[in-house]
């Protein structure tokens, strides 16, 4: 049988990244000790008091449709934290609660984005996102940027990228997948051409509370009016609160746009799980404690990885501010990303990904939402791998 594959689905890449997670899973299912710095997701578990809501909800029958874009005391405790924690003032219908934060960018995109329409993306960029606004048949424009800039793109940068067909600018700050954060200033001096030249920016801060050394974020949307209206915010649970079987995710925006993308979602997806959305509102209503002890597991784990591989032969690795990434750059292990990434799992059974996934060839990818032992463990074998390729 001769299937049709529409063009759209056809223009897809496929996941560079799942080649290397299948075979590291395989590799484990026969036994064999594979250290694994691929994950997208934190290691530790959901706190209990937000299952206990969801169970709670589940047990009480909460088990039926609820408004497409979430339930009113989710949307009501999302703009709650916008105001406590941004001071960013949105009405409850100008949120959209969606299946995870990936959904929400994929319903911008989708409901701001057409053919003839170019989305500006910054390199090393989240590998969905060119892969969406290919599914809404616009044009993604790619700015590569390197670990000169700490892997940020300069207002210069932004300003020549621009055309008259220039929809959409993605910022992602803290960034998956290098960990760095933007400065208030630097987000302001992007947003700022944004407003002049009448660009929408779809701002993903899902990494918004996992910051260390000091590293402070303002969202693009509280500079000033302009900024807000210019802005789409995409945020959601899965990092902060490591829900993220949960699919639970969110976004601010404009009250057309929000109009737009309800209409979206209520034709696709319609509402997300709805005793999920109970343990949200436990999430964001409730007791905050958990985070600063994640933070300061993660920031050991930051600050151990970072220093041994900067003394790796050939990895030179700039500090990230943010997430739970680091992107550390192997051009001079003489190594392009994929068969780096390769020969580490084969040789050493270390699993990573290889940074040409994010659009950036000389960098990997290791996430230390891992212990520390096993992160102990990798990097010493990482160290072995790296000592066989430059003498
Ligand atoms: C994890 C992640 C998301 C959202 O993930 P969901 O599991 O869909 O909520 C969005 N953007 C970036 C950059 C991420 O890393």
């Amino acid at each position: 049988m001769n299937y049709k594959i529409s063009q759209r689905a056809a223009s897809l890449a496929p996941s560079l990244t799942l080649a290397i997670d299948s075979k590291a899973k395989a590799m484990k299912a026969a036994g064999e000790d594979v250290v694994g710095f691929g994950a997208g997701e934190p290691d530790f578990d959901t706190p209990q008091h937000i299952k206990d809501a969801c169970a709670k909800a589940l047990a009480a029958g909460f088990t039926k449709y609820t408004p497409s874009s979430g339930i009113p005391e989710l949307r009501e405790a999302i703009a709650a934290k916008f105001l406590r924690e941004n001071g960013l003032t949105y009405k409850p219908s100008q949120i959209i609660v969606s299946c995870g934060g990936k959904h929400s960018c994929y319903n911008v995109i989708l409901a701001t984005c057409e053919p003839g329409d170019e989305v500006i993306i910054p390199a090393p960029y989240w590998l969905s996102y060119p892969e969406m606004v290919k599914l809404a048949g616009a044009k993604p424009v790619v700015i590569n940027t390197s670990d000169k800039t700490e892997f940020k793109v300069t207002p210069e940068q932004l300003r020549a990228a621009i055309t008259p067909n220039t929809r959409l600018f993605v910022l992602n700050s803290p960034s998956n997948p290098t960990g760095s954060v933007y400065t208030p200033e630097e987000v302001k001096a992007l947003g700022d051409i944004c407003v002049e030249k009448n660009i929408l920016i779809m701002s993903d801060e899902i990494y918004e509370h996992l910051l260390y050394d000091g590293a402070k974020v303002k969202s693009v949307a509280s500079f000033s009016q302009a900024h807000y209206d210019h802005t789409i915010i995409v945020h959601g649970l899965a990092k902060a609160y490591s829900m993220t079987g949960w699919r639970l995710g969110f976004l601010a925006a404009p009250e057309p746009i929000a109009k737009a993308i309800d209409a979206v979602q209520s034709h696709s997806t319609s509402n997300p799980t709805s005793f999920a959305q109970k343990g949200g509102v436990e999430a964001l209503n409730g007791t905050q404690e958990h985070l600063p002890k994640w933070l300061a597991e993660f920031d050991k784990r930051r600050r151990y990885a970072h220093t041994k591989l900067n003394s790796m032969p050939g990895v030179t690795c700039v500090n990230a501010k943010g997430a739970f990434y680091l992107f550390p750059n192997i051009s001079k292990t003489g190594l392009k990303s994929a068969e780096f990434c390769a020969r580490l799992l084969d040789e050493q059974k270390v699993a990573a990904v290889p940074g040409i996934a994010f659009g950036a060839d000389d960098y990997i990818r290791l996430s230390y939402a891992t212990g520390l032992a096993n992160i102990e463990k990798g990097l010493e074998r990482m160290d072995q791998f790296c000592k066989t390729l430059v003498k």
